[in-house]
């Protein structure tokens, strides 16, 4: 039979063997987050196209090539989210979070969307795990976000990762700036690429993002935004650098990183590595002091960092970084016949209440089979259930490792009986024995 139809390219598929992974990640960047005093939100998945075109930038690689944009059956235009900043922001500020007092910290975990071409590290449909912080314009505050991202991959055991730094000013010492790279730029007018034209006049800072070999070639001898930064630009950076300095963590400055979205002043950083491929950066992130003017609100000097997460676990995966498996069965059990099968499907529930985890037969199988499935999914104990041990009140709960057998009653004691077992058992585990 041939399948009516496959997923779409560039998107992926996590199935059931394969998710624990995921939810161990995203349960270590949860408990990272709280512990830096950050909540999550929730936002669409689509907005008004205007959001991402004003929010994220008209001259960046994502708004003008990679956004999913479509009209709706009422005539509006709306996008996919391309990234999780936007969003979050206009959340923030739609429901007047700002006003509540500051800082306001957000986390998230957001799907996102972009027409690329899909290669290893880049999906049209991709995961990312983000934190925003809005109403801070103190340094301390830039090195706490990026000790955050550091933790995080701490506490993966991620090795050789490496934050790269930098700082990109803020609009009036752009000014001079963008000055010096149009003068630049426009002597190689005949060589850029088509994009890079039309960035000359609007955001030539863009140009040295750019992921052409030949005018990544030109933009190695640019002007260095670091050269043009005005003194508090200036200060602030040294201010991170030595907070970063004080937290212990390492870093190089990085004068060519300005990050592919526009919003970006003053600090900018990613996490960068050598294992996984030409897709190497697994976390951008930096200071965004004018997105919520831009969205309408008032000036309030923010900052935040996405992780993508399917580069992240490629990561950890080519690290040979071992993820628990999830616990396995506590207890399988097998009945045979229909009144034994109602009384198998009457225990498991009460051990599942006791928040252990048990299954019984649900696709009418014979005992070999039923044994074979217990065997598969890894079941600690198994009890089999016939007419016998219904008439005599009793069943014999096997321990599938060692083979050892107790008994057990099948009547209001039956929980905490198998409790008893399940913890002896957990107990000796934990002692080695
Ligand atoms: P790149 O330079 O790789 O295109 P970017 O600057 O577009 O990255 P951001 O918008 O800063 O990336 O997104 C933050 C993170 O999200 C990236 O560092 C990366 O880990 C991940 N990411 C971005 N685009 C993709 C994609 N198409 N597929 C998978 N992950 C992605
Ligand atoms: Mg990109």
């Amino acid at each position: 039979m041939e399948l009516i139809t496959k997923k779409i390219k560039g998107t992926e598929d996590v199935l059931p063997k394969e998710s624990y992974k995921w939810q161990f990640v995203e349960d270590i960047m949860r408990k990272e987050a709280q512990s830096y005093g950050f909540k999550e939100i929730r936002t669409p998945v689509f907005e008004h196209t205007n959001l991402f075109s004003r929010g994220v930038g008209q001259t960046t690689d994502v708004v003008q090539k990679e956004m999913y944009t479509f009209d709706t059956k009422g005539g509006e235009s709306v996008t996919l989210r391309p990234e999780g900043t936007a969003g979050a922001a206009r959340a923030v500020l739609e429901h007047g979070v700002l006003n509540e007092g500051l800082p306001v910290k957000a986390s998230y975990f957001v799907s996102c969307y972009r027409y690329e071409k899909p290669q290893a590290g880049r999906l049209r449909e991709f995961h990312q795990f983000g934190l925003e912080e809005y109403g801070t314009s103190d340094p301390v505050a830039d090195a706490e976000l990026i000790c955050a991202a550091q933790s995080i991959f701490d506490r993966l055991q991620i090795r050789d990762i490496h934050l790269e730094i930098n700082s990109i000013g803020c609009p009036r010492c752009r000014k001079e700036y963008h000055k010096a790279l149009r003068e630049y730029f426009g002597q190689y007018k005949d060589k850029l690429c088509e994009t890079c034209l039309s960035r000359l006049e609007k955001n030539p800072m863009r140009i040295l993002d750019c992921k052409s070999p030949e005018d990544k070639e030109i933009a190695k001898n640019a002007p260095k935004v670091t050269d043009y930064l005005c003194e508090e630009c200036q200060e602030h950076f040294q201010q991170v650098k030595s907070y970063l300095d004080c937290a212990g963590v390492e870093y190089t400055v990085n004068p060519t990183i300005v990050r592919g979205l526009d919003y970006y002043t003053k600090t900018v950083f990613e996490f960068v590595t050598d294992y996984i491929g030409a897709q190497g950066t697994v976390c951008g992130g930096g200071r965004y002091d004018g997105l919520i003017e831009e969205l309408g609100g008032k000036h309030v000097p923010s900052l935040g960092f996405a992780m993508g997460m399917e580069r992240l676990l490629m990561l950890m995966e080519k690290q040979g970084i071992e993820i628990p498996a999830p616990s396995p069965c506590d207890l399988y059990i097998a009945p045979l016949g229909e009144e034994a099968k109602k009384k198998a499907f009457a225990l498991v529930g009460k051990v599942r209440e006791s928040g252990l985890f048990a299954e019984t037969d649900v696709v009418s199988r014979g005992l070999r089979a039923q044994m074979k499935y217990a065997d598969k999914i890894g079941a600690r104990f198994s009890i089999v259930l016939g007419d016998d041990e219904i008439t005599r009140g009793e069943a014999v709960v096997k321990n599938m490792e060692t083979g050892q057998q107790t008994k057990i009653s099948l009547n209001e004691d039956f929980i905490t009986e198998f409790i008893d077992i399940h913890t002896e058992d957990v107990n000796r585990k934990v002692a080695g024995v």
